[in-house]
């Protein structure tokens, strides 16, 4: 029997998609788009994020699977968290979200694994991600970065035309002191 390549990918948004996608496709995978991103504020750049991210899955002719927008939900789990910078104790909280809720997703539709956008940034450790992502099943250690990842949807962005955005999602990535 023919083994399941099928692979949901959380998608942070259309820039990381495209070398991410690639690499799969390279690489044997069939990937099932899912945007999951309550931890994004407002809900207005969700919004814009999503309609860039379907720019690239048209491309390839591939769905996206948009989650509800929880924006409320996610902001009791990381309460108490909102003063840290970007990249400290917020941000694994907030990648577990995710992660948490595309593995239940993958159960759901019975795609035997899953994995995240979230390792093409080079602001995101991917040892940090992949020690959240092993307490899910089905969780795919693939560093996007790697291979030149970050590179190749930096100028595949450019190329698409694509909005790139200034900060990394929620609320207190837009302060200031973080770019
Ligand atoms: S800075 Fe980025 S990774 Fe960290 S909590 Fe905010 S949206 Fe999540």
């Amino acid at each position: 029997m023919e083994e399941d390549k099928r692979v949901l990918l959380h998608v942070c948004c259309g820039p990381c998609s495209t070398s991410s996608i690639l690499r799969l496709l390279e690489e044997g995978y069939k990937p099932v788009l899912f945007y999951s991103d309550s931890n994004i504020y407002p809900e207005s750049e969700f919004i814009k994020r999503e309609g860039e991210l379907k720019k690239v899955a048209s491309l390839h002719s591939l769905d996206v699977i948009v989650d509800e927008y929880d924006h409320e939900a996610w902001r009791e789990k990381v309460k108490g968290l909102e003063c840290e910078k970007e990249g400290g104790a917020r941000c694994p909280v907030c990648f577990r979200y995710n992660l948490e809720r595309t593995c239940r997703k993958a159960k759901e539709l019975g795609i035997p694994y899953f994995t995240t956008t979230l390792t093409v940034s080079r602001f995101k450790p991917s040892k940090v991600i992949f020690a959240i992502g092993r307490d899910y099943p089905g969780f795919l250690e693939i560093d996007f970065k790697k291979k030149g990842g970050f590179e190749k949807s930096v100028r595949l962005s450019k190329e698409m035309g694509l909005y790139r955005q200034e900060y990394c999602g929620c609320e207190f990535s837009l302060r200031k002191e973080n770019g």
